[in-house]
């Protein structure tokens, strides 16, 4: 499987980031190495010393497909969940300014905690779903899926045309303004519609 990540799809984030809004979806990705089961610790890595949190909404992809249409991509998921998309935002500076790809900065191991959780999709309106990061009991991150720039139907269509979407992919879908530093002693806790998604700690 792979992890497809979207990038600055919350204009408010966009706009924390000192970037311009994109006018088409900006995507990266994770190999699966990158996963990290809900309840399983992470550890901060030894190669940054400014890690962020970015919690995303996921979307798990469960049929192949290619160059999907727009109208037709809610046929090829069912599920969402809660994930993070975590980010060594000095390798990044240095990647960004130096004009390299990125993945050092986004796709080491461990950069992709997710809930062992899914919500179906017919049981929620894909467009009114919201969020919440919470850092040690307190809310750092508060997102709405009508916020985004890119609907999921929008991704999933752009993405695949360039690549062949698999069952079990994954799509981080892109975070909402907040993003900040995580420490080693931090508990990480989110929730997606109030239901409570995932809870590890950094050590
Ligand atoms: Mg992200």
């Amino acid at each position: 499987m792979k992890i497809i990540c979207i990038g600055r799809n919350y204009a408010d984030h966009a706009k924390e980031m000192k970037t311009e809004v994109p006018k088409e979806p900006v995507f990266f990705m994770k190999p699966d190495t990158a996963l990290l089961k809900d309840g399983q610790d992470f550890y901060f890595p030894d190669f940054t010393s400014d890690l962020h949190y970015e919690c995303e909404l996921v979307v798990r992809i469960e049929k192949v497909g290619k160059n999907i249409a727009e109208k037709f991509a809610p046929k090829y998921y069912s599920s969402v969940s809660l994930g993070i998309d975590f980010t060594a935002r000095d390798l990044q500076a240095i990647c960004k300014e130096k004009g390299l790809p990125w993945e050092m900065a986004k796709a080491f191991d461990h950069s992709a905690p997710i809930s062992n959780k899914y919500i179906l999709i017919d049981q929620v309106n894909l467009s009114d779903l919201h969020f919440e990061f919470i850092q040690n009991g307190k809310t750092v991150q508060k997102g709405h899926t009508a916020d985004m720039i890119f609907s999921v139907d929008k991704i999933i269509a752009y993405v695949s045309r360039y690549m062949t979407l698999k069952t079990g992919d994954l799509i981080y879908t892109g975070t909402p303004a907040g993003v900040g530093p995580v420490k080693v002693g931090d508990q990480l806790e989110g929730y997606l519609n109030s239901e409570k998604m995932f809870s590890f700690s950094v050590k």
